[in-house]
């Protein structure tokens, strides 16, 4: 019974489509019901070793990268904490709510920003980063989003990266919905610190905060003056290294980590390329359903293949289409995030997602918009995802 409650009922298969957490794959599900092995043992230090590996490969990089217990803000946090003294000058090159977390972190840590923020729905100007960065040349780090979970919009990281990289700033990029989902090159774009998250295109359950460290990253570590106990660099590196098999310096989540294992396992076995093209063709179908049914995508800048945000046709609540997808059929989608809340919608298509993610989402779209009372010509929408998937 208790089962049955949470995945809905024998009659009622539920289905998550929001931009994290999103659906486990069968296998790394699977694996969380490993038997718990202690942390300070071979075995698992072993198991350790070969996540660090693999997330060196999906993050496309050969510097360490940290694991932390934590969601993906505590990764974000640690990222503000171990850089940074108070008093530091940092640009903030937002493009929705969660480029602006990075802003309300720094500043809860009395740090100076400077705002580069776009409108929502566009991606970064490089040419502002620029102009930021040439007058203040005491900016520390440029803290900014791979792909705004809020808005929709992918940032283009790889411009920001060659201009930060010409100066003594580091970069710090927030990759928690994007990675293992769209393209993204740690090493070859330059990126000097990259925070994942679990729930997102990693394919495991909430609860870890992953950490990518270049050489400049680690430069800084010595100065930074803001405090920290728990998420201290220096303590995970030194754990990290301190063997010849890599540990944490407090309890890993052991079963999480297992998981972690698994899915990099199943992105090794499709390969990160066929990972993202599978992202970008999802994605284009769900965009073309939207289109199809008349409604606007929210994304004026490159759409993100991590989720879609749509605007609500005139009249229509995106909260009460959001609920009526949720609670009626099962399906649970996002509404709009902060100033958006109500006036728009997000299918999230990340992660353990494949084709026909795109025909269920787009049938709940535009039965749902039916039954609230909007005029459409019912087929419309799943016809042209139909179409856009059949195309080579
Ligand atoms: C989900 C998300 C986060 C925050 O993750 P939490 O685990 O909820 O803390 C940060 N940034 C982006 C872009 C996200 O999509």
């Amino acid at each position: 019974m208790l089962i049955a409650c949470l995945i809905g009922g024998f009659m009622k298969k539920r289905y998550i489509m929001s931009p994290g957490p999103v659906e486990i794959p069968p296998t790394v599900l699977a694996a969380a019901a490993l038997p718990i092995i202690h942390h300070r043992t071979p075995e698992y230090r072993k198991a350790f070793a070969e996540v660090n590996e693999g997330l060196k490969y999906v993050f496309q990089t050969q510097n360490d990268i940290l694991i932390f217990p934590a969601a993906g803000t505590g990764g974000m946090e640690s990222a503000v904490v171990n850089l940074l003294s108070p008093g530091d000058k940092i640009i903030v090159a937002a493009i929705g709510q969660f480029g602006e977390r990075w802003a309300k972190i720094a500043e809860a840590y009395g740090v100076n920003v400077i705002k580069v923020f776009s409108e929502w729905g566009e991606g970064s100007e490089i040419k502002k980063i620029e102009e930021a960065l040439a007058a203040n040349k005491d900016t520390k780090a440029v803290y900014t989003t791979l792909s705004e979970t809020s808005t929709g919009v992918e940032n283009d990281i790889e411009s920001i990266a060659k201009v930060v990289a010409k100066t003594p700033a580091v970069l710090v990029v927030d990759a928690v919905s994007g990675m293992g989902a769209i393209k993204f090159k740690t090493d070859e774009w330059k990126v000097d610190v990259v925070v994942v998250g679990a729930q997102k295109g990693m394919m495991i359950p909430p609860g870890l905060a992953m950490v990518a460290l270049s050489g400049k990253a680690k430069a800084l570590l010595p100065a930074s003056k803001l405090n920290k106990y728990y998420f201290s660099y220096e303590q995970a590196l030194k754990a990290l290294t301190k063997e010849k098999l890599p540990d944490t310096p407090y309890t890993s989540s052991v079963s999480l980590v297992l998981q972690l294992r698994e899915s990099i396992r199943l992105i090794r076995e499709e390969g990160l390329e066929n990972v993202w093209a599978r992202h970008a063709k999802v994605a284009s179908a769900v965009r073309a359903g939207i289109k199809a049914l008349g409604l606007k995508a929210f994304a004026a800048g490159t759409p993100s293949n991590a989720v879609t945000s749509v605007c609500m046709p005139e009249g229509l609540d995106g909260d009460a289409l959001n609920k009526k997808i949720r609670d009626d059929y099962g399906i649970t989608m996002a509404g709009g995030q902060g100033k958006m809340k109500g006036k728009m919608f997000r299918v999230g298509h990340l992660g353990y997602t494949d084709r026909f993610d795109a025909v269920v989402a787009i049938a709940a779209v535009e039965m749902a918009l039916c039954e609230l009372g909007m005029k459409i010509e019912t087929g419309k929408g799943v016809k042209a995802v139909i179409e856009e998937l059949l195309k080579k």
